[in-house]
């Protein structure tokens, strides 16, 4: 008999999910019969297409404008899932962007931008679920880093550092919230084919397809499979996991 997910019935929630690889995880999530609400930030007209194709293919699938810079946003915003849905089983952190640039050419915003998004951002959502998954003594939590922040790229010294975090966020929470069966991991991606590697893609061309193994871009759906499996009863013993969906990215 093939094994239960466990997904189906689950409350999740997705950041960044109007768009990209969030998207994808929220289709792959609800696919799998979990009730997910994603944070955009401020498209609404993307978000609103995502909802509206969701519920038209009958998956339970909502979305609330939150910006994860602003801590009482985040806060307040989990508060009305949790008391809408009673509980908050699943979490992914996937909101992020990028502001390549030399280090020297960088301006103050640049750096602030993407360091209060990529990680203050994923404090502020992850310190108000936590309350919810470690009293009921489960859940589990996806971070989205990146090959990035083990592995050097020109231009993304704040990018970088950001994904780094990351890593390094996911393993020592996991230490922190494994007694009370909350699990914690990372998924970091290689180049997926999304809005925001569009540029890289673009300008570098054959000399990143020559570093992949597989010799060709991530599908967001490929980053959504490892996603919903960390997520899901299959992962029930992997916590503090840096899991990479690179093509072999960091192998050659
Ligand atoms: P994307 O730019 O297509 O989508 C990012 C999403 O995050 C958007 O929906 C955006 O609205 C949202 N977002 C950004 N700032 C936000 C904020 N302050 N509050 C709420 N939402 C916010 O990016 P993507 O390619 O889908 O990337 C998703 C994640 O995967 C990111 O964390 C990214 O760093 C990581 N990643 C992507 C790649 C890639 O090649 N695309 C590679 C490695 C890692």
């Amino acid at each position: 008999m093939t094994k239960d997910s466990g997904i189906s019935g689950k409350t999740a929630i997705v950041t960044g999910g109007s768009r990209g690889i969030g998207r994808a995880i929220v289709e792959r999530l609800a696919d799998d019969g979990a009730d997910v609400t994603f944070f955009y930030r401020d498209n609404a007209t993307a978000a609103n297409e995502v909802v509206a194709a969701a519920l038209a293919a009958g998956l339970k699938v909502a979305a609330e404008q939150v910006d994860i810079r602003d801590s009482a946003a985040c806060a307040a915003a989990v508060e009305r899932i949790a008391d809408r849905c009673g509980r908050i089983h699943i979490l992914v952190n996937n909101a992020g962007i990028t502001r390549d640039n030399p280090l020297a050419a960088f301006d103050d915003d640049d750096v602030a931008a993407v360091l209060a998004t990529n990680v203050t951002g994923v404090f502020n959502v992850t310190r108000a679920v936590v309350p919810y998954m470690t009293s009921q003594r489960s859940g589990s939590i996806v971070n989205l880093s990146s090959v990035s922040g083990d592995k050097g790229g020109r231009g993304q010294t704040n990018y970088a550092a950001s994904k780094g975090a990351i890593n390094a966020f996911t393993r020592a929470l996991a230490v922190e919230l494994a007694p009370r069966k909350v699990r914690v991991n990372c998924v970091a991606p290689g180049v997926i084919e999304t809005e925001m590697s569009a540029d890289v893609r673009e300008q570098s061309g054959d000399a990143v397809l020559a570093r992949i193994l597989l010799r060709r871009y991530g599908k967001p759906e490929e980053v959504a499979d490892a996603v919903w499996f960390l997520a899901s009863a299959h992962a029930s013993y992997v916590t503090g996991q840096v899991f990479a969906i690179d093509g072999g990215f960091k192998m050659e």
